[in-house]
Formats: structure tokens, C-alpha cells, sequence
């Protein structure tokens, strides 16, 4: 089994989603991700996020021993629908496509998946926490046939222009997550598995690490993972990224940060276009 460099007794350490919100912009990462905030108005991004969560849930529940595709549909289908019962309140999800429509891609990308998809291996864990690697869970952990262990993640797609897939699958394979996780489960390898819904197909590829390059993405990320520890107790302040668009758009930030009364700098900040939902649940 392979042997990655070990942080240093009482070191933070953060989930990849945490790590890369802080990269992006650390007043972004303190005001949104660390306070659970979501847009009031629900888009793309955040349709991701709901079909991401129950594509995984249903996928646990069938690689997880119940091999039931009509038991694990009927997770994934609930997991949606919780997630949407838990914004509906708050959120304005009028622009997302219908409930139903969603459901019915759902089931039949998930039936597709378990025809004709198998793991690269025999299968270890599925969705297992972490909490010593800041709370991260890794989709699935399978075993090569050379005994070494590989990360699968899964990413759920409605829609995906086929030549944009190559790209996408290589910025996965070199992602923090990939990084994080291997070095987590001391596997070799990570493969994204990018499942498009409308119409169906699949895009998968591993990719596999040396320990020289693991260990130096840990040490770079204690850098970051201490940083960010600073900005939680109030040692530092955080500072603004030079650019004030994310890979999703003008950032949601962008009128109170540049406004006239961007308030202290050590505060969140808080913008009448987010609110923060009583029962999210992301480390
Ligand atoms: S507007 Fe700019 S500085 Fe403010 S949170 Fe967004 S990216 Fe950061």
C-alpha cells in the first residue's frame, strides 16, 4: 500500500470544496462556503448540486450492497427530493427544469449506468468520511487487480457538449479532489466518471499519481489549510481576489464587495441575493 506524507499532529486540514472555495477567494470562501449560504435564486450551479447529491445517493445505495437499481433509483429520487423540499421555502427554483423531468433523467441515466458501467475494481468503500481529512468522502474506493487502491468520483451531468468532455475529464483527473482523495485513501489512481443524462454516455479515464507529486500537493495544501485556520479564529484578514468572476459567472459578492459599504473586513459579508439554510450539512 502506498505511503503519502502524514500532516503533522494537530495540523487543519479542510475538504477539497472548502479548499477550492478558499483558492477562488478567501472573503468569498469566509462569507458563502464557511456560513452554508445559498442564492436565493437557484441556478445552474446549484442544479449541479441537487443532482450531483442524489445521483451519489443513489449510486452508495447500489454499489454499497443493495445492487438494487429499482432500490437505488428510488434513493436517488427521494435524496432529490428532500433536497428540494429543504430550499423550496427560501429559494426561487423557477428556473430549473421540472421536478418530474429531473427525476425521469435521473432513473434512466442511473439504469443506464448500471447496465453497462462496471467499477475498475473490486469494490471497498463507498462514501466513507473522513473526518481527519476535513470531513471529505470519497465516492467510491475499489481494488485494483494488482492489489493497489483507486478513487472513483462520480460527476452527474444534465447536459454536456461532447467537446467539452475531454477538457472537463482532465481538469477532474488533475483536480484538489483527486489529489485529496488518493493521498486520503492511499490509492495510486483517481478516476472521474462523468455521466451526461440527456443523452446518455459516459466518459471515464484513470489517472494515476506519483508519491512525489502527492506529497508535494500535501505540503502546498497545509500551506493553504493553515491559512485558512488563521481566517477562522481571526489571526488574518482575508484578501480579495483580484477578479471578481468565478468559473460560474460574475461572483454573486460582486455588488457588496465593490459597493460603498463593503462593512468590516474581518465579517462576513452578506448580500440580499444569499441566504443561509438552517439544516446544510457541508463540512
Ligand atoms: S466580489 Fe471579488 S472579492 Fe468579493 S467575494 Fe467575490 S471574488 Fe471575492
Amino acid at each position: 500500500m502506498t505511503k503519502y506524507t502524514s500532516l503533522p499532529s494537530g495540523a487543519p486540514c479542510f475538504s477539497p470544496s472548502q479548499t477550492d472555495a478558499f483558492s477562488t477567494c478567501p472573503v468569498l470562501w469566509l462569507s458563502v462556503y464557511r456560513t452554508r449560504a445559498v442564492p436565493r435564486r437557484f441556478g445552474p450551479r446549484e442544479l449541479g448540486g441537487l443532482l450531483g447529491t442524489a445521483f451519489a445517493a443513489g449510486m452508495a445505495t447500489y454499489w454499497g450492497g443493495a445492487r438494487s437499481a429499482h432500490q437505488a433509483c428510488g434513493r436517488a429520487i427521494a435524496t432529490l427530493r428532500q433536497e428540494v423540499a429543504r430550499v423550496t421555502p427560501a429559494c426561487d427554483l423557477s428556473a430549473l427544469p421540472a421536478l418530474a423531468a429531473l427525476e425521469e433523467g435521473l432513473v434512466q441515466a442511473m439504469s443506464n449506468v448500471f447496465k453497462n458501467w462496471s467499477p475498475p475494481g473490486e469494490v471497498l468503500f463507498i462514501e466513507q468520511t473522513r473526518p481527519a481529512f476535513g470531513y471529505a468522502r470519497a465516492d467510491m474506493v475499489c481494488r485494483l487487480p494488482g492489489g493497489e487502491l483507486i478513487v472513483v468520483d462520480f460527476k452527474c451531468k444534465r447536459t454536456l457538449d461532447a467537446k467539452y468532455a475531454p477538457a472537463l475529464l482532465e481538469e477532474y483527473q488533475q483536480s484538489t479532489a483527486a489529489h485529496h482523495y488518493v493521498w486520503m485513501e492511499e490509492a495510486v489512481a483517481f478516476q472521474p466518471v462523468i455521466v451526461r443524462m440527456e443523452p446518455f454516455r459516459v466518459w471515464e479515464e484513470p489517472y494515476y499519481f506519483t508519491p512525489a507529486r502527492i506529497n508535494a500537493w500535501v505540503a502546498a495544501s497545509l500551506s493553504k489549510w493553515t491559512i485558512m485556520q488563521d481566517l477562522l479564529e481571526g489571526r488574518r484578514v482575508p484578501w480579495e481576489a483580484s477578479t471578481h468572476t468565478t468559473r460560474f459567472g460574475p461572483c454573486i459578492l460582486k455588488d457588496v464587495c465593490l459597493g460603498p459599504q463593503v462593512g468590516s473586513p474581518t465579517e462576513p459579508r452578506v448580500s440580499p441575493d444569499l441566504i443561509v439554510l438552517p439544516s446544510a450539512n457541508n463540512p
